[in-house]
């Protein structure tokens, strides 16, 4: 299927690897799982959040943007790519972090050293307030003398952000297509919806027989439904034009995994991504990956996802999120 590219910067490193887990796939018996290492996109620019920023900032460069405002939790793997990726393009950022100020670690401290801004504001209503927030951000660095701030939304998930995974899923087309794959599921973890909205858009619209399963690591199966359809509006909104079809999208997500919440992992957590790094020389990390992992697994060995044929988990990344959980670590790492 054919489509027009929108502007893109080059910032990630493309096209990952898709690697077997071999030894890991065998002890659980079931179908043999491939990881897709979007954990390698970079080094400071790892992860998933990367390829939405190719399309996300170019368009703002393209629109004059000299400057950034965007937001997260005080760990946000999208906030420490921001703050990379403006640096290495020369826009100023400024970070809006939901909760207390505390000691600098993991992605706070990286976002600091690539010397973004950085405001902190309350967990308590911080959805809600969130606008005025992003936008006192602006106006401060107008009073700093920036001209024209751009505002990124939660995880870079909107109309221009599907891009990222949409065209990730054209990648994975030509990655199973050399390694004679046809996968029956392509899962991964979902946060702000938008890397959902992008397989799940791509895998439809490049024919691939997949159904993309996405993992929750925060919020229910009913608001991942409505997130990802919403970002999926915007790219059409914006971007029908350079389609040539509109496929039907199906939306499967699964919740039963978030635990106590978001950025909270659990000691099985943990136990799977010391299980994966010693069993597969892979690192997952406690809020994304490791969560949505350990879904994976679970869900395999209940038998709900077959015994056979392939499944692909994508590695969105998220590996400085392992040095905050030191404590909790301890406890399980023997
Ligand atoms: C943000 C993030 C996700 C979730 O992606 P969304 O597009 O926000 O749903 C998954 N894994 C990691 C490591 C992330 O940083």
């Amino acid at each position: 299927m054919s489509f027009q590219w929108p502007q893109r910067l080059q910032l990630a490193t493309r096209p990952t690897p898709l690697q077997p887990l071999a030894r890991l796939s065998k002890t659980l018996g079931g179908p043999r799982i491939w990881i897709k290492r979007d954990d390698l996109t970079g080094n400071m620019l790892s992860g998933n959040k990367v390829r939405k920023l190719e399309f996300i900032l170019a368009e703002a460069i393209d629109k004059g943007c000299d400057s950034i405002v965007t937001c997260g939790g005080i760990q946000s793997n999208h906030c420490r790519a921001t703050a990379f990726a403006g640096a290495q393009l020369g826009l100023k950022v400024h970070l809006v972090l939901r909760g207390e100020p505390m000691a600098l670690d993991g992605n706070s401290l990286l976002d600091k050293l690539a010397g973004a801004d950085i405001t902190y504001h309350p967990q308590a209503h911080f959805s809600e307030k969130l606008d005025d927030y992003l936008q006192s951000a602006a106006d401060q660095l107008k009073a700093d003398g920036y001209h024209k701030p751009c505002i990124i939304p939660t995880g870079g998930s909107n109309g221009t952000g599907v891009w990222g995974y949409f065209s990730a899923a054209e990648e994975l087309k030509r990655d199973c297509e050399r390694l004679g794959l046809s996968p029956r599921f392509i899962t991964s973890a979902t946060g702000s919806g938008g890397t959902q909205a992008g397989l799940s858009l791509g895998c439809a619209y490049f024919d691939m027989p997949a159904s993309v399963l996405s993992f929750a690591v925060c919020d229910s199966e009913a608001w991942f439904q409505q997130k990802v359809t919403a970002d999926i509006d915007d790219f059409y909104e914006r971007y029908e034009h350079r389609l040539s079809a509109k496929p039907e999208v199906s939306i499967h997500t699964n919740d039963a995994y978030i635990g106590e919440g978001y950025a909270k992992a659990g000691p099985e957590v943990l136990a799977t991504i010391h299980r994966v790094a010693r069993e597969e020389g892979i690192l997952l990390d406690p809020v994304y990956t490791g969560k949505a992992f350990h879904g994976l697994i679970n869900e395999i060995s209940a038998g709900t996802l077959g015994k056979e044929g392939d499944i692909i988990f994508v590695h969105t990344g998220g590996s400085f999120g392992v040095f905050p959980f030191r404590d909790a670590f301890n406890q399980v790492v023997t």
